[in-house]
């Protein structure tokens, strides 16, 4: 039963204000429940909190003040705040931080007045201004998508006022929010496709899950095109049959849509769509209906994780070894753990889906915490891609010059029979390096320890850690030489350009996050090659991420051993997947597919393992090795980073930190550092890095929370604690 407190007695809210702890108030007019959404003072504010139980009565009771009011909102369950608690424990995230994840529906709590919505309307106005025009343009770009009339005017640039005149003479019109319009229910009863016997078993497997209820974990391991999508399909409908909301996660939104419609064409209705591209409308209205247990199916991005559930069933995450799932800005969480987190304490079930597993979950599979499905052959006629070296010592490369003679002439091939090849590079932008010939020196941020990046279809030069971006000079920034800056390298904008130069006669279509100012563009974009608009595809690491284009037939991979180099003991892992993923876009249908790996040392071990395709032997050796350096999943890390404009400040933080590490020591745990972190300085605040490593079963979080505990914050230093850092 959630707890009631009675008018005036005191409840301790939880704000997102960057306090530490709860601050008590009095229950106002009328009493309100536990996980109420209220409007509390503070200081002369008023702020958005949750009744998060009862008062702590620690300080004068004549001095506390009473709630403002309830929001019209369904209050937080008891799980949420629960899942909060652990996972800010689990993160070492301040709770504010972590409610602040949850409370990201805009208008929550809105009065009704508030509910309109405005969208382009019929009229034309009795006189033009720039503000006029502007309004209209913003609308007219979102093609008769509604918003509020604050989020019109904030996006046009202009006053409310402005927007409201335009509603007088009918420009734009006025209307209810849709927020409260239910979503269509899905017809389970549908047939979906017949199942082969092994995604039938996998299926059923799933189910059972479901059936016997409570909490539970299956790693779904299948190669690419093996029918995952449409196995765990049959979980979510399972899931909503027994009365569960199902979610499932997304590694990249511009997935979204092809899955949408996959979902729709399955079960005739859209599910509630979750991430940065939807609008602040859909974002209110989704919210409430899931709030209110109406929408059943969620699809989305790691943030759809804290959306207030009210009977969750079941957790998919798509792709789970992929990277994006780990939030690297503010709250460092890993959404793949974090579902786990959830699933357990409200009793779901999750299905981790992927074709190469991460290294965590595979390992918990072994040793039984998770229940293991595989699918091992891609389904109906297509057979997975073959794969094959290019060894770079053997080919006759021109300077500036990227694909080989024996790539061309595979790709020139493909062209021939009327299919599809992708040339992959994990580079964005023109070239990695800018050089003056003059002066010999290259073009770097001047806030980062990095390098600018040109980008040569914006004419920029972009920082890719802090987003820097400026226009392309003609001189050196150093030496003032004009003419002589150079590009050095390959980025996937110079491989285009190669790639016209090679085949003049090919459409050509570029995947990079950075060329398309929308996730509708990049969507656009995505299904024009989908439908076979483009002859060679050249992209980034964005065109690996589970799009499935029927016609493509050749991968090739401009350099395989890109990811290799470097110190970080998961370059294997992740070079492994990636190329296996890549790979993976081609043949997808009834053609058979190729990938070929430029390579100049095809006798590495992670490269032979590629082309050998023995997954489980690959595993089993990289598992072997983390083993014997007791490092994830066979030991605990975390990277404490110190940051500060003053070099001397992070570096002398990091030293007092090293020093009095008793609370680790307790623990078994050992520090490395300090040392400068893997990108030394960034948007001008130099960064020093810790790593502590501890064994699997110790109490790492409290001694960690301890430790960094001990250090004063003072000028502008600044500390983030990252446990199980993707990179170390
Ligand atoms: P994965 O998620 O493992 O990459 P998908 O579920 O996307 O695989 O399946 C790959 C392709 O094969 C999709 O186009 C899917 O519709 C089709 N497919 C898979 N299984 C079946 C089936 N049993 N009947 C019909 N089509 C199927
Ligand atoms: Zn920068």
């Amino acid at each position: 039963m959630t707890e009631f407190f009675d008018e005036g007695t005191l409840v301790a809210v939880l704000t997102t204000q960057p306090l530490d702890r709860t601050l008590d108030y009095r229950a106002p007019e009328g009493g309100c429940f536990a996980g109420a959404f209220v409007e509390v003072p503070l200081g002369p504010r008023k702020v958005l909190g949750v009744v998060w139980g009862p008062g702590a009565g620690d300080y004068d009771a004549s001095k506390v003040r009473s709630v403002i009011r309830v929001l019209d909102a369904p209050a937080m369950r008891e799980e949420m705040q629960a899942f909060l608690s652990r996972a800010a424990d689990y993160t070492l995230t301040p709770l504010p931080a972590m409610l602040r994840l949850a409370t990201r529906s805009p208008g929550l709590g809105d009065p009704p007045s508030m509910r309109k919505v405005y969208r382009l309307g019929h009229g034309t106005p009795d006189r033009v201004t720039a503000a006029r025009t502007r309004v209209v343009e913003t609308l007219t770009e979102y093609g008769g998508l509604a918003f509020t009339l604050k989020e019109v005017a904030e996006m046009a640039g202009v006053s409310t006022s402005v927007v409201k005149g335009l509603v007088a003479q009918g420009v734009v019109a006025e209307e209810d929010s849709p927020r409260d319009t239910p979503f269509a229910p899905l017809d389970l009863d549908r047939a979906g496709h017949t199942l082969t016997e092994d995604q039938a078993a996998a299926a059923q497997a799933l189910a059972d899950g479901i059936g016997a209820g409570g909490y539970g974990t299956t790693l779904l391991q299948g190669v690419t095109g093996s029918g995952k999508t449409e196995v765990y399909l049959e979980a979510v409908a399972a899931a909503v049959r027994a009365g569960g909301q199902a979610l499932v996660l997304l590694p990249e939104i511009a997935l979204t849509e092809q899955f949408l419609t996959r979902i729709d064409e399955r079960f005739g209705a859209k599910p509630a769509e979750w991430h940065s591209g939807v609008t602040m409308t859909e974002r209110r209205r989704v919210w409430r209906m899931v709030a209110e247990g109406q929408a059943q199916v969620v699809v989305g991005a790691r943030s759809a994780l804290f959306l207030p559930y009210q009977r969750l069933g079941l957790i998919v995450v798509d792709e789970e070894h992929d990277t994006s799932y780990k939030q690297e800005d503010g709250v460092l969480y890993n959404a793949r753990d974090m579902a786990v987190l959830r699933a357990s304490i409200c009793g779901a079930r999750v299905v981790l889906a992927s074709a190469t597993p991460s290294l965590e979950s595979w390992a918990n599979a072994q040793d039984g915490k998770y229940a293991h499905l595989k699918l091992t052959s891609r389904f109906g006629d297509a057979v997975l891609p073959e794969m094959r070296a290019i060894d770079m010592r053997g080919e006759r490369m021109e300077a500036g010059r990227w694909v080989s003679p024996a790539l061309k002439a595979a790709v020139a091939e493909r062209l021939e029979r009327g299919e599809q090849a992708l040339l992959f590079i994990n580079r964005r932008g023109y070239a990695p390096v800018t050089l003056c010939r003059a002066c010999g020196q290259q073009i770097g941020c001047d806030h980062c320890d990095a390098r600018m990046v040109e980008h040569r279809f914006l004419k920029r030069l972009m920082c890719h850690q802090c987003g820097e971006s400026r226009p392309m000079p003609d001189a050196c920034p150093h030496c003032e030489a004009e003419g002589r800056l150079s590009a050095v390298g390959p980025g996937v904008e110079r491989l285009t350009e190669e790639a016209a130069a090679l085949f003049p006669e090919a459409r050509i279509a570029t995947l990079s996050s950075d060329l398309f100012g929308s996730a509708r563009a990049l969507k656009a974009e995505i299904e024009m090659i989908a439908d076979g608009g483009a002859d060679i595809i050249v992209g980034t690491q964005l065109v690996a991420k589970g799009h499935n284009f029927p016609k493509l037939t050749l991968v090739g991979v401009i350099d395989a051993d890109l990811s290799l180099h470097g110190s970080d003991p998961r370059a294997a892992e992740r070079t492994f997947q990636l190329m296996q993923q890549v790979a993976g876009r081609a043949g997808r249908s009834e053609a058979p597919g190729v990938a070929m790996l430029q390579t100049y040392q095809p006798e590495h071990a992670v490269i032979r393992a590629i082309l050998g395709g023995d997954q489980e032997a690959f595993w089993a050796a990289e598992a072997d090795e983390r083993r014997a350096a007791a490092v994830p999943p066979y030991g605990r890390l975390a990277g404490i980073i110190l940051s500060s404009t003053e070099l001397a400040e992070a570096h002398d933080a990091g030293a007092f930190l090293a020093r009095n590490d008793m609370p680790l020591r307790r623990i078994g745990a050992q520090v490395f550092g300090p040392a400068p972190a893997p990108i030394a300085r960034v948007r001008g605040r130099h960064r020093i890095r810790l790593l502590v490593k501890a064994e699997k079963r110790a109490p790492l979080q409290p001694a960690l929370a301890q430790w960094v505990a001990q250090l004063r914050l003072r000028g502008s230093l600044r500390v983030a604690v990252d446990v199980d850092p993707q990179s170390f």
